[in-house]
């Protein structure tokens, strides 16, 4: 045998193991996005042959990832086909520390939001408050979830500017945080790998994924929370992340040269107008959480916040209508309180953002409430810590439930 067949032979196993883990990657996220799918659908899904899905499946249940069962009594036409299921076994745990407090929750492979807890903060919290209140959420669930679990890591949904690069926030303008390597600060106190991404960034993947923007290759996602009015686009099948990494900033666009400034230090962005926080004004009240909107607003909230949310309808309206000019999407999904909005003002919005569109953009698009709601930026944040292991499933690490219980510094 030469020197020459020796490396053709590394080469060929090399590009076999190449191809072998994307394959892997293939089925297990087409389990992960779909929930269940039989062998005869992941076969006809991944254009692969049934022999070959055997061994991939055979291989992600040697793994922990993934489970076959018997069909339900509906799939059992024809030849029945076992169902492969995300293993429950296999969470990731997502956080959003926002002004109000710090949500914090567990998610399984496949979506399934487990928990699911609010921690209010008396005061706007620092970056080491927020690692703390994690710690004491981790070292609570890890008490608390069966000892055949483990961990892909934590995904961070960041109210404000993420460099993706660095995996450090930039500026998280109603937090007060600039320049916090809240990744590292997180992995030094747990031990578990860390992403960071801005929260409305991960809303529009959760809503593509699994919510309100399934099947569509243009959606433009808008977000209003107490942390300002974020927003993602996805274009033709892809997020735009930008030049900087940090996404974009759909809250900013001009509105109005004279208006108000903004938290971030600009004059007049949309998101000095369409504000929850000018709801809680008219209302006369203090903080309203964005789940009681809804019922608020059905409730005859009085003429004070009628009028708010005909002001905040228009503004929002004028804003879509300008972002369809520059996007083309086909969607436009409204989350938080801009998802309230439509709900109470939705022929408004319609009607006027027709009317000041440009043409088709306008007219073909539609708009519609998120899907997902409350549960939208876990699953979003989780699919940051599923992301290396649906890359590679046989070499990502995973770290079980009883480790972390030692593993957290006390
Ligand atoms: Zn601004």
């Amino acid at each position: 045998m030469t020197d020459n067949d020796v490396d053709d032979r590394v080469a060929r196993g090399s590009r076999n193991e190449e191809t072998r883990q994307r394959n892997l990657a293939l089925m297990l996220s087409s389990v992960h996005s779909r929930g269940s799918l039989s062998r005869a659908e992941l076969t006809r899904h991944s254009g692969l042959n049934r022999s070959t899905v055997g061994f991939l499946v055979a291989e992600l249940v040697e793994l922990g990832l993934v489970l076959e069962t018997e069909p339900s009594a509906e799939r059992r036409v024809g030849r029945p086909s076992p169902v492969v299921i995300p293993s429950p076994d296999v969470v990731a745990i997502a956080i959003n520390p926002d002004v109000t407090g710090l949500t914090a929750g567990v998610v399984g492979l496949g979506g399934d939001v487990r928990m699911r807890e609010t921690i209010l903060t008396p005061q706007i919290m620092t970056p080491e408050d927020a690692v703390l209140l994690t710690r004491d959420f981790v070292t609570r669930i890890a008490a608390e979830l069966p000892d055949t679990t483990r961990v892909a890591g934590i995904g961070v949904a960041v109210p404000g500017l993420v460099d993706e690069r660095t995996n450090s926030i930039a500026v998280a303008p109603y937090l007060g945080w600039r320049d916090e390597a809240f990744a590292s600060m997180l992995e030094e106190e747990l031990a578990l790998p860390t992403w960071l991404s801005n929260d409305s960034t991960l809303g529009v993947i959760a809503e593509t994924h699994y919510g309100a923007g399934v099947g569509c290759d243009n959606v433009m996602y808008l977000n209003g929370s107490t942390s300002g009015l974020g927003g993602g686009v996805i274009s033709e099948g892809r997020l735009m992340r930008g030049a900087h990494g940090f996404g974009i900033e759909l809250g900013h666009i001009l509105l109005d040269r004279d208006g108000a400034v903004c938290p971030c230090g600009r004059t007049g962005c949309l998101e000095t107008v369409v504000n929850v926080r000018r709801i809680w004004g008219a209302a006369g009240r203090g903080v309203i959480g964005l789940d009681e909107l809804d019922a608020l607003y059905s409730s005859g909230p009085g003429a004070a916040v009628e009028a708010e949310l005909d002001i905040q309808a228009d503004a929002l309206a004028a804003g879509i209508a300008s972002l369809a000019c520059v996007f083309g999407s086909e969607r436009v999904i409204l989350g938080g309180h801009v998802g309230s909005l439509l709900e109470a003002r939705g022929d408004r919005i319609r009607a006027e953002v027709e009317r000041q569109s440009f043409g088709p953009l306008g007219r073909d698009l539609t708009i519609v409430r998120n899907g997902l709601r409350e549960r939208m930026v876990h699953i979003g944040a989780a699919e940051l810590a599923f992301g290396t292991l649906l890359n590679d499933p046989a070499h990502a690490p995973l770290f079980h439930v009883a480790e972390l219980r030692v593993g957290v510094k006390r």
